[in-house]
């Protein structure tokens, strides 16, 4: 008669409860079937929760229930001014997305200069960059934070941006000075919010900064908790090195390092990855804490201009294009991509014939999307062809796809459990006509569907781990990631079986499907399979996060922890209840009859 008072005395009403579901927490760890509750943005019941009623109940029976996927690499730095619906990630169930990777961010911009980051993020066609231009990374969170949109936004800062501010795009060492001044802007980066710093070492201005001075810039970001992550100076013939180059990084900045899209191009560089593979692993071994993120297909997608050799694409893009025209330095940089020269990741030799170049997008030549190199340069060698079109498009720089991928030792990365899922999306303005890479709309519908429910080629708890729990705390973001009591409600509910994903290779965009709930900041963002107008997404700042970050688990280690936290929290929160209502109960006794005691108690 007590309990069954007591527990409708506790059936607190609250905005949402999903019940039955097969919980995947993101830790790794075992499934197990239950409910979870939403209260103002936060998880508050976890597996039982029938102290609980909602007028919002849904059925979770039959259905997975996630963290919300984090993208942890994402070049959508501006797509909250240009399409704040973000269609492809709403889609996906992704609920934060990761922005400023490889060395490009559109802050901190630096007006003198001509760059590769003002054509790729399209600044010329911000209304908010034009009227206040991102002199500084506050102000580039202050704007975003003034428009809506659907998922978090995790900001990271890029080299690129800091060093194009110091030294424009001029292929120079640093001195000590302009190191120290680049700290500076670093600093200020994380001071407005920024997770930490990323490179592109083979984007200018990025290409042209040696080791240490990547070293002392990071050991500034270290010291605000953020992390270092690179997109290496080769991913070909010298991946190895380049691996080398993020640890020794890591471990003399004292930071938290991380290869993006960790991957191994070129077929004579086939079964590098486990050399690479293994240097991550000793150094885990160690004590440092290095990791990666990947894209599981087999092509790249970038600038076409990334074809060029590093010294030709210093300075503006006139500068550029005047190399391309003077018959020494353009006969110069033919001969260094058909031979080869030191620290060049040459695509053209990694893609290994021009067939396996193909356009996505090509600004002012619509008609080009979805052709290769080889069926454009028709009768023309393909080389000249390329150089050519460089020459006349410099401006706007064409986005490609290259088939440069070895397989093989994609699937080696994809097992380890020290790399995340990242996407590497671009925008997708899905009103044009082009083509995109199926990454950028399928990432992670494609990882779910073809290598979990197609090949069980890794199991579910895995996977789910590597596109939340794992990405959180890698970030150190500490609210999120995990279904867990006091976590944000960033939750997907889905059945794998629906789970589609079916954009082509170089196909137009098709939005993946197969969500039926998502969840942002307890925010349904999609409702019985369809997308919502709710725009919940916050921008996330580092500071707001405890700076300690516990190096990363296997799922092994996590499987009986996780088990054994679940076991206590649910324990102490039925204790606590339990004794309050109890003393309340006791107290009310004292000063009144038994009957108007139980009533009263019955309305806390
Ligand atoms: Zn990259
Ligand atoms: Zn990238």
């Amino acid at each position: 008669m007590l309990l069954g008072l007591l527990s409708f005395a506790v059936c607190k009403p609250i905005d949402h409860i999903i019940r039955g579901a097969t919980i995947i927490d993101g830790t790794g760890g075992p499934r197990m079937i239950g409910d979870v509750g939403i209260l103002n943005g936060s998880i508050i019941c976890v597996k039982d929760c029938n102290n609980y009623s909602s007028t919002s109940e849904i059925q979770g029976s039959g259905y997975y229930l996630t963290p919300g996927f984090i993208d942890v690499h994402a070049h959508l730095d501006v797509a909250p001014f240009l399409d704040n619906r973000m269609l492809p990630q709403v889609h996906q169930g992704i609920t934060t997305v990761a922005v400023g990777m490889c060395g490009l961010s559109p802050a901190p911009f630096n007006m003198k200069n001509d760059t590769l980051i003002y054509r790729f993020f399209k600044l010329k066609i911000i209304d908010e960059f034009k009227q206040r231009p991102f002199v500084n990374f506050s102000v580039y969170l202050e704007e975003m934070g003034k428009k809506s949109f659907p998922v978090n936004i995790v900001p990271l800062v890029g080299h690129g941006a800091i060093r194009s501010m110091v030294l424009g795009n001029d292929p120079v060492d640093a001195s000590e000075k302009d190191i120290g001044k680049m700290k500076e802007i670093a600093e200020e980066a994380m001071k407005a919010g920024a997770f930490g710093m990323t490179t592109g070492l083979i984007y200018p201005p990025g290409l042209f900064a040696n080791t240490n001075e990547l070293i002392e810039i990071s050991k500034t970001i270290s010291k605000f908790g953020g992390i270092y992550m690179s997109h290496v100076r080769s991913e070909s013939d010298d991946i190895v090195k380049s691996v080398e180059e993020v640890i020794k990084i890591g471990k003399e900045a004292g930071i938290p390092a991380q290869v993006h899209h960790f991957k191994v191009c070129g077929a004579k560089n086939k079964g590098k990855g486990i050399e690479a593979v293994n240097l991550i692993e000793k150094a885990r071994k160690d004590g440092y804490d290095v990791t990666a993120d990947q894209y599981n297909f087999q092509m790249s997608a970038t600038t076409f201009s990334s074809l060029l050799p590093p010294w030709s694409i210093a300075g503006s893009a006139q500068d550029i294009v005047n190399r391309l025209a003077n018959s020494t330095t353009r006969n110069q940089i033919k001969s260094d991509i058909i031979n080869g020269i030191p620290d060049f990741d040459n695509m053209w030799q990694n893609v290994g014939t021009p067939s396996g170049i193909v356009f996505l997008s090509a600004p002012g030549h619509d008609e080009y999307s979805g052709k290769s190199v080889a069926e454009l340069a028709g009768a023309q060698d393909p080389l000249e062809w390329s150089l050519d079109f460089l020459m006349n498009n410099m401006e706007d720089d064409a986005l490609c796809l290259f088939y440069e991928i070895q397989e093989e030792d994609m699937r080696t990365i994809m097992l380890k459990d020290f790399v995340m899922v990242g996407s590497d999306c671009q925008f997708v303005d899905l009103a044009s006509s082009n083509k995109v890479h199926p990454r950028s709309v399928a990432s992670h519908s494609r990882f779910l569907r073809q290598y979990v429910k197609e090949e069980h080629f890794i199991s579910m708890e895995a996977a789910i781990r590597k596109m939340t729990g794992f990405p959180a705390e890698r970030y150190g973001i500490s609210s999120k990631g995990v279904i867990k009591i006091g976590y944000d409600a960033d939750i997907n509910l889905f059945s794998l079986d629906k789970i589609n994903d079916t954009t082509k290779d170089t196909g137009n965009p098709v939005l993946s499907s197969g969500m039926e709930y998502v969840f942002v900041n307890g925010k349904m963002i999609i409702q019985n399979g369809a997308v919502t107008s709710n725009k919940p997404g916050n921008v996330l700042r580092r500071y707001n996060y405890p700076i300690s970050t516990p190096a990363p688990k296997t799922p092994d280690n996590n499987n009986t922890s996780k088990g054994k936290n679940y076991t206590t929290t649910i324990t102490i929160v039925f204790l606590s209840i339990t004794s309050i209502t109890l003393a309340i109960i006791v107290l009310m006794k004292d000063k009144k009859s038994e009957k108007t005691a139980i009533t009263e108690a019955i309305l806390v």
